[in-house]
């Protein structure tokens, strides 16, 4: 298909310094979880994001020198010589495709406690360092700065010896070195590098002159600058300092990338910001700055961009977790393909790799961060291996990546539902507050399969073992999904909650049915995700009361790694939940809830109409269960396999009930390896001495 003509602007080539990207859609750099200990898998994610079409492709954040250990968090690094192998197979995957290679040198300052170096901290001004270790970094003497602008130098002489087109400083997120000077919440030095703002700006004016003189002839110099904290006056903003910032160094990098700081005000979630909410921000940089500017706003719609470029407020449309859902994006604008696009959901499911350090995942892709070691591609899967009929029973995320994918492959499938909705969770899920980009998962694949012949879909009809039998598959797939307990076994009680077998509670599939409590309800959240804290606002928007209770320190723990903790926390306090953390329910009794400090074991009671118990779910496996118990039945209507994949599995979250789908249909039909199913990056043993 032809691109709409309306698309033209973002497919013009545009200069960077010494490069010229030959489109507008940009790569910025992301943290991915993988880096410098898994550089196979992050550099063949760069190359898959290069052949899907972003002009410019860059790392994730590159240390410049052990002082700047960010241990055990994964990034790039560029101490010496040593790491420049890894950074070449990065430019060369890049390259191969005709994209620019960027990476983003940075020193971590107070932000990185050097765990694994055990080298002392370095800040501008002493100051404790973050995550919280017992350690401070000392204050920079003359003799510190001279040697950190040696090494952001030699860094980026490496850099452009391995063949880099951009070289960034990275002044941005409130965890580098170029920040914490410029700041005066962080800089509280006397000498010419503190005070007022020019002294304070001293730093990043020199690295940036140096690094221009050092690699500039051949390298593009870029800044990634936080324009704005969103503290008001405690910090930088984008009508106060950081706007000077820009006009005082306006015309001196190639290109402008900004954006807010910290990392979670740049990379909120689809619960707490829309779609390109930085625009206000960022729209002054280009009247101060003749130099491209690049900007990121989770952008996935295609006006948008193109309205972007032409109001003048971006150059390029920057993404990071646009190009993670979906690396071929570019691609598919430039082929009039919009429909073929995974659009980003906004979870930040692959945030929490970069915290959890293991490799990126996405809800959306399931190839992401597979590419190297199970060789998966976004785009391309194996033609089918046999004329297989394949049954699929359940249309929730793992049923309907399944369907798509085996369609993809050519099989003949048949995609059972019970409900008359596809989606599964995610449609029922998707109606709760500020959860409504959830329903994107099921938009893209159901898509997708409407347009494929090979693909049938049956609402309303729930699979029974007859059934089944009768429709006698080669092969059955069952992804029947999963059900929220109701008797409060979870990470805290693995055993029943006294009373909640006389005194059942209610638990979120209640909730999402429409069956609604009446108030004061006792919100009790083992769960720790995102689901008590959304019923929580679903409750209250009903003018219940609404008590929450967690054994937890904190509401919604585990959103610390979606960087959402902090405003799922203030959004349940503006909305009056009166919330008691580190407190546990250990006995329901009719109109009352027996509850108990985690530390102490003291008891309350507290009175209340109902509890919403959210702890863990049980699979929906009985089909399967009855199925897999008769070998005959299935031997005789010819069923040569059957699975059970996703929540109907083991429940665990979308993105795992998508990758469960997908995996299935790559596997179909293909020999199941001896040992360990994927490639391996292996620690190559220096010498003992
Ligand atoms: P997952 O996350 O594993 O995809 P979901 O709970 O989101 O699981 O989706 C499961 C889907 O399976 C739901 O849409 C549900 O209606 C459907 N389902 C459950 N049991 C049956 C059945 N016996 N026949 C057909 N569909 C079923
Ligand atoms: Fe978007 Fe979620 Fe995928 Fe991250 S994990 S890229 S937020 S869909």
């Amino acid at each position: 298909m032809a691109r709409d003509p309306r698309y033209d602007v973002l497919f013009e080539p545009v200069k960077i310094g010494p490069k010229t990207a030959k489109n507008r859609f940009y790569q910025v750099p992301h943290c991915n979880g993988m880096g410098h200990l898994y550089p196979n898998g992050m550099t063949a994610m760069r190359g898959v994001k290069a052949e899907g079409g972003w002009a410019v492709v860059c790392t994730e954040e590159c240390e410049i020198h052990p002082s700047s250990d960010y241990t055990p968090i994964s990034e790039m690094r560029l101490w010496d010589d040593r790491d420049l192998p890894v950074h070449e197979r990065v430019v060369d995957a890049v390259h191969a495709h005709g994209a620019l290679a960027g990476t983003e040198l940075v020193h971590n300052s107070h932000d990185a406690p050097n765990r694994f170096s055990r080298e002392v901290p370095l800040s501008p001004s002493h100051r404790v360092c973050i995550y919280n270790d017992p350690v401070q970094a000392r204050a920079m003497d003359k003799e510190d700065i001279r040697a950190f602008r040696r090494w952001h130098r030699d860094a980026a002489v490496r850099a452009e010896k391995v063949g880099y087109d951009i070289i960034y400083l990275y002044v941005a997120h409130n965890i580098t070195m170029l920040m914490y000077f410029l700041s005066h919440r962080y800089n509280d030095r006397c000498d010419e590098y503190g005070g007022s703002l020019e002294n304070r700006v001293r730093l990043l004016r020199e690295v940036l002159e140096e690094t221009k003189e050092a690699v500039g002839h051949n390298c593009a110099v870029a800044v990634r600058f936080a324009v704005d904290e969103l503290m008001g006056e405690e910090g930088v903003t984008h009508d106060g300092e950081g706007r000077a910032v820009i006009e005082m160094l306006a015309e001196l990098p190639d290109l402008w990338d900004v954006n807010i700081a910290g990392w979670e005000n740049d990379s909120v979630t689809a619960r707490f910001a829309e779609e390109g909410y930085q625009e206000k921000f960022i729209s002054f940089v280009k009247q101060v700055t003749s130099k491209p500017v690049v900007g990121v706003g989770r952008y996935t719609s295609v006006d948008r961009m193109v309205s972007l470029v032409e109001k003048g407020v971006l150059d390029f449309i920057g993404a990071a977790r646009p190009s993670i859902a979906d690396p071929f994006l570019p691609k598919k604008v430039e082929e009039g393909r919009l429909e073929d696009i995974r659009e980003c959901i906004g979870c930040n499911i692959c945030v929490s790799c970069d915290f959890l350090v293991h490799p990126l995942r996405c809800t959306q892709n399931p190839t992401m961060g597979e590419e190297w070691r199970r060789g998966w591609h976004p785009e391309s899967i194996a033609a089918k291996g046999s004329d297989t009929r394949v049954l699929v029973v359940g249309a929730g995320p793992a049923g309907l990546e399944a369907a798509r994918a085996l369609g993809q492959r050519g099989y003949d499938v048949m995609l059972a539902e019970a409900t008359r909705d596809l989606g599964g969770r995610v449609t029922l899920e998707s109606r709760l507050p500020g959860l409504r980009e959830m329903a994107r998962v099921r938009d893209y694949r159901a898509q997708q399969i409407e347009r494929m012949t090979n693909v049938e879909v049956f609402r309303e009809s729930k699979m029974t073992v007859d059934s089944v039998l009768e429709v006698a598959a080669d092969h059955v797939v069952i992804a029947t999904g999963a059900h929220w307990r109701r008797d409060g076994v979870g990470r805290r009680h693995a055993t029943p909650i006294p009373g909640s077998d006389l005194a059942p509670p209610f638990t979120p599939d209640d909730i999402l049915a429409g069956r609604l409590p009446d108030g004061p309800v006792l919100i009790y959240d083992d769960d720790h995700y995102y689901m008590a804290s959304v019923l929580a606002e679903r409750l209250r928007a009903e003018g219940r009361d609404v008590i929450f209770v967690t054994p937890a320190a904190d509401v919604a723990n585990w959103t610390h790694n979606t960087m959402e903790q902090p405003r799922i926390q203030a959004r349940l306090i503006e909305l009056d939940v009166e919330i008691h953390t580190a407190l546990d329910l250990v006995a329901i009794e009719a109109g009352t809830a027996v509850l108990s400090c985690v530390y102490s074991g003291r008891e309350t009671r507290r009175d209340c109409a109902a509890i919403v118990s959210i702890t863990a779910r049980l699979p929906n496996d009985a089909l399967y269960g009855a199925l897999a118990a008769d070998a005959a039945a299935l031997d005789a209507a010819g069923i040569g396999a059957l699975n059970v994949i996703g929540d109907a599995c083991a429940p665990a979250t979308v993105a795992h009930a998508v990758y469960a789908g997908h995996r299935y249909a790559r596997e179909l039909d293909e020999p199941k390896p001896e040992g360990v199913p994927f490639k391996r990056e292996m620690v190559a043993l220096a010498p003992l001495s």
